[in-house]
């Protein structure tokens, strides 16, 4: 049983209650962790740390290549420890070590991006209309941060939001899932190692109720980032509003994939596989909506019956599974929830649907798995076409225009990511233009990179992460104005 602590203001401590929550490995519902269950008094103090440091300590002082290189070391010893962390990950989660691979190889790279921007940025000279004067626009760090991520990208998450804050010279406060908090309970020794002064950064596992609520609350909190479900999202607006945080929301997406009747059927089909079937569903971009046009449809169809019968769902660590288990039985639970609403709702079940046979897989029944799904027959005011279910559930939809599509396609209140597939270049400009999404792909899907942003339109958040946008997310601007030419004007009471 792996046993961690807590870090704040640089020691590793327990919960001041000494109380602990255990960590669960979703493929097998066996314990393996234990870490402390840190609540509203813990997150106090940790702030109370991140505050001191950046108001007071070395921190301030450093330049911005010095910040630039502690957090490209990060990279590098995310790097020098890539299987470890990866199996940390796939532990933690459920998901596939070749996919955890993958995270930790981004991951390595967030650090290494915001690491090399740190010190680029120069500020701006602004043509003063005033004359003899000067005007510049520079770019500070925010303060004291809250940085609160979700389960199903532990590290990479993470990683998103404490690379740029670090890189910008802010504190933070990391309160990771307590679902999965053992890869970012890791990066923060790693941060230990890469020297990061004293209080600059802290760690607080413990519920998102406690723990998270007081990094919302607390007003010595100057930024709260958060990425995880809306509901949560509305309650983190709520909680900020006492002294106005500066807020970053990362929240969830329903993503259509359009596959048009002159697309390249053979990839747009293998592709609608692979952008649901990730960490079996559970990725807040997964393009679990799909829109065929009708003359495509009954093929499509059949393709996927057949590849999905053939999908192998196991345990993350067995070499040939292509598919792990869910979270939680909770989360189980709930997608098992939204399959009984699609066949209520008239969605035809056409594959899976269920928990793995017991008679076919008796190795799968302890852990949280569930079948790879199909629905037909839906339409855009049904529930499991319109809500979040991540999970490994496909809905597919039949349209006969380009317009109708595209109209569908925009009726949700969410706003993530998009993907459509044609061979016209007219109707890649039309189409691409006219949907309402963060991020939208053309012949891919589930393609983001460190160098570009990425966020949500409507209610999927509020502001970009990635890119020199999510550097700028933790930099306040400053415009500094300076006379050359002071006399009185003798204008009030002369
Ligand atoms: P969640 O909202 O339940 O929890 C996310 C985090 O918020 C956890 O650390 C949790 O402890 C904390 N939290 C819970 N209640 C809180 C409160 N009242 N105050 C402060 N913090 C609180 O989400 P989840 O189930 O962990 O993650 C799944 C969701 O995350 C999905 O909706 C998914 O779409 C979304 N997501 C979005 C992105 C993106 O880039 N937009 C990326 C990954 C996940």
């Amino acid at each position: 049983m792996i046993k961690k602590k807590m870090f704040i203001d640089g020691k590793w401590v327990d919960s001041l209650s000494g109380k602990t929550i255990q960590i669960v490995d979703p493929g097998k519902n066996e314990a393996i962790a234990e870490v402390p269950l840190g609540d509203r008094e813990d997150a106090r103090r940790a702030i109370a740390a991140a505050r001191k440091a950046f108001d007071e300590g070395e921190w301030k002082n450093t330049t911005p290549t010095e910040r630039g290189r502690m957090v490209s070391m990060l990279g590098d010893l995310v790097e020098k420890h890539r299987q470890e962390l990866a199996e940390l990950e796939s532990l933690d989660t459920g998901k596939t070590v070749t996919e955890s691979l993958w995270d930790m190889d981004d991951i390595a790279g967030i650090f290494r991006y915001y690491g090399e921007l740190a010190d680029k940025d120069s500020g701006e000279i602004i043509a003063s209309p005033v004359p003899n004067s000067s005007s510049m626009v520079v770019h500070e760090p925010v303060g004291v941060c809250g940085q609160i991520s979700p389960w199903n990208y532990p590290l990479l998450q993470a990683s998103w939001k404490m690379a740029p804050a670090l890189a910008a010279g802010c504190t933070i406060i990391m309160k990771p899932s307590e679902i999965t908090p053992l890869t970012t309970i890791r990066i923060t020794e790693l941060a230990q190692e890469a020297g990061f002064p004293r209080g600059v950064v802290n760690m607080v596992t413990g519920p998102g109720y406690t723990a998270g609520a007081e990094l919302s609350e607390n007003h010595d909190v100057d930024l709260i980032s958060f990425t995880g479900g809306i509901e949560t999202g509305r309650k983190i607006i709520k909680a900020a509003s006492g002294n106005v945080k500066k807020l970053a929301l990362e929240l969830g997406g329903k993503n259509p994939n359009i596959i048009f009747e002159d697309a390249d059927f053979d990839t747009a089909a293998d592709y609608v596989l692979n952008g649901v079937f990730f960490h079996a569903g559970q990725i807040c971009s997964a393009g679990a909506r799909v829109m065929v046009h009708s003359s495509l449809h009954d093929r499509l169809v059949k393709f996927l019956v057949d590849r999905i019968g053939r999908i192998k769902v196991g345990y993350g660590f067995d070499k040939d599974t292509q598919m792990g288990p869910l979270i939680s039985r909770d989360h189980l639970e709930k997608v098992e929830k939204y399959v009984g609403i699609g066949q209520q709702e008239g969605a035809r079940l056409e594959i899976g649907g269920a928990r793995p046979d017991p008679a076919k897989y008796p190795e799968l029944q302890k852990g949280f798995y569930f079948m790879p799904t199909l629905f037909t027959g839906c339409t855009n005011d049904m529930k499991i076409v319109q809500e979040e279910i991540f999970g490994p559930v496909i809905t597919i939809e039949k349209f006969e225009t380009e317009d109708e599509a595209v109209r569908r396609a925009n009726d949700t209140v969410y706003g993530l990511s998009a993907g459509f597939w044609t061979r016209d270049p007219d109707r890649i400009g039309r189409v691409s233009k006219a949907l309402k999404f963060g991020t939208v792909w053309i012949n891919d899907f589930n393609v983001y990179f460190t160098q570009a942003p990425w966020g949500g339109y409507k209610q999927s958040g509020i502001g970009r992460e990635l890119g020199k946008t999510g550097l700028e997310e933790y930099m306040e601007i400053k415009h500094i104005y300076q006379n050359y030419d002071t006399k009185p004007l003798n204008w009030f009471g002369k």
